[in-house]
């Protein structure tokens, strides 16, 4: 196993920041900007476009509360496939698991609704106040009617944002087409109402007010990630050896003479961070893996005319000069473990059964008919996870002499479950206990039997 790289938690200093100490980041182009682009666009695009999607007849991704059911892509979830539910959570943790032990807190960086949306907000800001110098001298004049204007702006926006972000996620749990219009017409029920305005104000509060301080005081990943991280993790380092001692100095100057490093110590790495970390001062708790500051330093890296990278992806061993090692164990066994997982879901959904059939017998333990037979009552529910409808004509079997009050057949639409209420009767003269097992038996108009037992109850004389 490799060995733990110890992270350490680094107070930021505010004074580089505003009066309120409030971090304004500079924003530098980039590759690892575009990435970021790029991530943010494609998790926008299926965030915001998912949920309008339909699939047969339906919204694609829903999870119906009315009815308990999950529909994803013409596949329906009941309350009983829960276990294929925590399967796809463990797989996504398993996953998680692996591409940090890798690469770090790539999720963080790139991927993280937080992140993402903060990145958002962050290029509203940028938008509506202007660039970093512009933004302090916002934050720290007087409130006028420019001020006031520039913040109205960039407020309305973060409120729009965050009000299509609330829409959008409650249209996950009720159908997205009737919410909209319900919103339009101001027909919204009391609940949806509520949960969209409690999507809306933690989205507006999260990627706007609290930003960084959701990364490092709320979110539980940051704080177990040292225990993921080993000596061959691809992390964002600043390379110590190349770097130091920092200082100023003229483009053309020989620094090295002069005894310094590759660091001109302009800052710029502190300035872009999100977190508002310095990066020189080694692998923190605090970073959450943006990559802002290699954009930040190459760009300075390449005006000065010396070589990019001295702040980069790297592992531990590859800085102390050693060959970095993809395959370790760590890496497989999360690996493994993902296999295993994802294999296991796989076979729990294609070997799921799509008709399933419960049985509840009537609480009234039995009665007499008119002929002198004991009767028993059920209510049979017929669940068809299926899109398509089904046909079935119900028998019942292992018990002699019992039989169905009335021949039972129908149809159980796609994705729908429906209750039977039924009653068998027989002779008590047959029974030779009062307790005696019986099964119902579905068949359906495609050869499928689905069967299950209850028990047929009768004082014996
Ligand atoms: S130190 Fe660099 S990678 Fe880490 S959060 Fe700050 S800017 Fe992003
Ligand atoms: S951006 Fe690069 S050169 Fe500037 S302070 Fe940071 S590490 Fe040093």
């Amino acid at each position: 196993m490799g060995e733990q790289i110890p992270l350490h938690t680094v107070t930021p200093d505010r004074s580089r920041f505003t009066d309120s100490g409030k971090i304004q980041t500079r924003s530098f182009t980039g590759y690892f900007r575009r990435l970021r682009i790029i991530g943010c666009s494609v998790l926008f695009l299926l965030f915001f476009g998912t949920v309008w999607l339909s699939w047969g007849g339906r919204q694609a991704v829903l999870w119906d509360l009315s009815t308990r059911q999950f529909h994803i892509f013409g596949s329906t979830f009941w309350p009983e496939d829960l276990v294929l539910l925590s399967a796809i959570l463990i797989i996504c943790a398993f996953g998680l698991f692996f591409v940090t032990v890798l690469a770090g807190r790539v999720w963080c960086g790139y991927a993280c609704p937080q992140s993402v949306w903060t990145w958002v907000f962050l290029w509203v800001e940028k938008v509506t106040e202007g660039d970093r110098h512009q933004r302090l001298r916002l934050d720290n004049a007087p409130m006028t009617r420019h001020k006031f204007l520039r913040r109205a702006r960039k407020h309305a926006l973060w409120l729009l944002i965050s009000l299509a972000t609330g829409i959008t996620f409650v249209g996950y749990f009720t159908p997205i087409r009737e919410l909209a219009q319900d919103m339009a017409t101001l027909q919204v029920g009391g609940m949806a109402l509520f949960w969209v305005f409690f999507f809306t104000l933690a989205t507006y509060l999260n990627a706007g007010w609290l930003r960084e301080k959701v990364c490092l005081h709320m979110c539980p990943y940051g704080r177990f990630q040292s225990s993921m991280l080993d000596e061959d993790s691809l992390l964002i380092t600043y390379d110590v050896a190349r770097g130091e001692p920092r200082g100023a100095r003229k483009k053309e100057a020989d620094y090295r003479s002069q005894g310094l490093g590759d660091c001109i110590d302009c800052q710029m790495c502190v300035q872009v961070c999100p977190t508002g970390i310095d990066i020189r001062d080694g692998l923190q708790m605090e970073c959450i893996g943006c990559a802002a500051c290699i954009d930040a330093c190459d760009s300075i890296m390449d005006r000065m005319g010396y070589d990019r990278g001295l702040i980069r992806y790297t592992s531990e061993r590859a800085l102390k000069g050693g060959r970095p090692r993809i395959l370790r164990p760590k890496l497989l066994g999360y690996a493994a473990l993902l296999l295993v997982m994802i294999g296991a879901f796989g076979w729990g959904l294609v070997s799921r059964p799509l008709l399933t059939l419960d049985v509840s017998k009537d609480r009234g333990l039995y009665r007499y008919t008119a002929g002198g037979d004991v009767e028993n009552s059920y209510v049979l529910t017929v669940r068809n996870k299926e899109r398509s409808p089904r046909t079935y004509h119900l028998q019942v079997a292992g018990l002699e002499g019992a039989q169905l009050n009335r021949s039972v057949s129908g149809q159980v639409p796609g994705g729908k479950a429906v209750d039977i209420p039924v009653a068998i009767s027989m002779d008590a003269r047959d029974l030779k206990q009062p307790s005696n097992p019986v099964e119902f038996r579905l068949v359906f108009d495609h050869g499928v039997t689905v069967s299950e037992s209850s028990q047929f109850t009768a004082a014996v004389r």
